[in-house]
């Protein structure tokens, strides 16, 4: 559900507390509610750099779902597209390419997905925008979507990305196929058995072996800097969905 309130105290530096009218309250307990969700409306307007990532993520995930002919899709392939709310915008388009009304059908299935109103470019403000390219980031990651840029450069949230690639064992940098790649201290040492440690709070960067082996030539530190990267902490769904011990 959606509801709308207002801001009625700010702790600087720490939080705010929002106020939201609401006669059902008994919701609450019925539904067994303890968290919502914000969404901060800051009224700045979408950026030029955020308008260019949308286009680009919305023009290959176009390119990406484009048949060469419907016969040519397999059932798995038809069930992704389902998936993404897409299959019937791309059977109308009958091969034509149209990344125009498929992004206005993924702006809104993302929209149904978060109880929003739904937007379009002229009227989106930033914040939305953001969590919008994160959402579209997450797509490609999930689905190995091939982008003709690095998500890294596209991403608003390098650590929700990050997540993402471990989560799906894919390369933060060039999307392929991932080994995580354990960063800075606490690696296993000699006769190191990662089947008996512990996981949790590890930090990791998900990469492909050509990346992999760059570090052993460049080193931890250039590697990070040349790419712009950061390792990300493994938490208990991480370690679980990477199949490692928490
Ligand atoms: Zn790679």
């Amino acid at each position: 559900m959606e509801a709308e309130g207002i801001i009625n105290g700010v702790f600087p530096g720490e939080a705010l507390s929002v106020l939201i009218p609401l006669e059902d309250t008994d919701i609450v307990e019925r539904q067994g509610i303890t968290s919502v969700r914000v969404i901060i409306n800051d009224g700045r307007k979408l950026s030029n750099d955020q308008r260019r990532k949308i286009f680009a993520l919305v023009g290959d995930i176009t390119e990406w779902v484009k048949a060469p002919g419907k016969t040519a899709r397999t059932r798995a392939e038809r069930e992704t597209l389902r998936e993404m709310h897409l299959l019937y915008v791309i059977d109308a388009l009958d091969g034509y390419e149209d990344s125009e009304k498929v992004r206005r059908q993924l702006t809104a299935h993302y929209c149904k997905l978060l109880d929003v109103m739904t937007f379009s470019l002229s009227n989106v403000d930033m914040t939305i925008a953001r969590d919008f390219i994160d959402w579209l980031v997450e797509l490609c990651v999930a689905h190995g979507i091939p982008c003709i840029d690095t998500l890294l450069n596209r991403c608003e949230d390098i650590q929700r990305y990050l997540y993402a690639c471990v989560k799906n064992r894919r390369c933060a940098i060039c999307g392929k196929k991932a080994d995580i790649h354990e960063w800075g201290a606490g690696k296993p040492g000699m006769g190191g058995n990662r089947a008996k440690m512990h996981h949790s709070g590890q930090f990791v960067e998900p990469l492909c072996r050509l990346h992999h082996r760059e570090i052993e030539d460049i080193g931890q530190q250039t590697f990070d800097d040349k790419y712009h990267l950061e390792p990300i902490a493994l938490d208990d769904a991480l370690c679980k969905a990477i199949g490692w011990k928490k």
